[in-house]
């Protein structure tokens, strides 16, 4: 009997052993393979045709530089949640959205303001909670929208963060490609689409607090401004306007791979690179940067609206007071928004196909 236990110690003792150096050795060396394939896979889709000649200019683009530029300028001072450059963009935003006829969608009007006392955050493999006491007032979602021709069906919702960085160290972080240039790609759609009407509803939503933790969405979905189930479908806009390779990343197709056939046929007429990469889980990806949460599509995903993230990669003045209007790439820029409107059209028509 003494053998026996003696034996099934030894035996458990050297199966802990061998798991333990599994894990040291093991693990790191699986997700180094892992990370290196990924990104063998993604430098092969750099192969792929791009469109000699971007797709038709129907969009105004002097007009959404101007909104870009106005957004930027010094006097927003970085447009932080809750300082007076948001609050300025927010009735900025308000005016716009009068203008171009959006019906008021927020809670008072077109605004749903919010309060954040505390929010923690949670990242890892291990879910460690970061506790951050970071108390928001003052921060308000700005939100209008456009009827369908076919009004019962749920929504698309456009969104783009107007917030940023605001003021460090006496340096305004201008946040001219994160993110004035999605809300500004965003107003602009809504101009289009205003004259020319989707199946689908759509809904605009400039948000408040991305940068904060994604506090906006947050706090949409906790004080029901919006419902999952009135929601067809998310395209969040986070930094379009320079990239020196001129790619554009579309997040989303590893969790919605019905996405892949509208893609293809808009990549056949854009000049620009729309590369499908960055969320795929880390036991496929390893240590590749997963942005399925790096912006708001993010809090959609998690309440189940199926969704799509446009966003450049981050560039040496990502998060800098160096992000200004004038170094936008406006070829490019354009070249992208055309892209996105490609895609949202296209993407109505296959919904509303399937509705049928
Ligand atoms: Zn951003």
């Amino acid at each position: 009997m003494r053998v026996f236990w003696k034996s099934l110690l030894v035996t458990v003792g050297i199966g802990v052993l061998l798991a333990g150096a599994g894990y040291w050795w093991g693990y790191p060396a699986w997700q180094a393979w892992l990370t290196e394939r990924e990104a063998t896979r993604i430098e092969a889709k750099k192969s792929v045709p791009v469109a000699a000649q971007a797709v038709p200019e129907r969009l105004n683009h002097q007009r959404m530089l101007a909104d870009l530029s106005w957004m930027a300028h010094p006097e927003r001072e970085g447009r932080e949640s809750g300082q007076p450059g948001a609050l300025a963009t927010r009735h900025w935003l308000v005016e716009h959205y009068q203008q171009i006829g959006l019906q008021p969608a927020g809670v008072e009007g077109y605004l749903h303001e919010y309060e954040v006392q505390e929010h923690i955050q949670f990242s890892g493999l291990f879910r460690q909670r970061q506790r951050q006491i970071q108390a928001i007032s003052n921060a308000a979602n700005v939100l209008g929208s456009l009827p369908g021709k076919q009004p019962d069906l749920p929504a698309i919702a456009i969104t783009a963060h107007y917030d940023h960085l605001g003021v460090r160290d006496g340096q305004i972080f201008h946040g001219a490609d994160d993110n004035a240039s999605g809300v500004a790609a965003m107003l602009e759609l809504a101009r289009y689409f205003a004259q020319h009407p989707t199946e689908h509803p759509l809904l605009f939503i400039a948000l408040d607090s991305e940068e904060k933790g994604l506090q906006g969405a947050v706090a949409l979905f906790r004080d029901q401004a919006v419902q999952p189930s009135q929601l067809a479908f998310n395209v969040n806009l986070d930094m379009l306007s320079r990239d020196s390779e001129r790619q554009l990343f579309a997040v989303g197709t590893y969790q919605h791979p019905w996405l892949h056939p509208i893609l293809d046929q808009v990549q056949q007429q854009s000049s620009v690179r729309l590369m499908r990469a960055h969320d795929r889980p880390w036991w496929r990806a390893g240590r590749t940067e997963n942005w399925v949460n790096s912006s708001d599509h993010g809090v959609f995903h998690r309440h189940g609206v199926p969704f799509i993230y446009f966003g450049v990669a981050d560039h040496p003045d990502y998060h800098t007071p160096r992000d200004t209007s004038d170094r936008v790439d406006a070829a490019f820029y354009q070249a992208v928004t055309e892209t996105v409107l490609d895609f949202i059209v296209k993407l109505d028509q296959q919904l509303a196909a399937r509705q049928r």
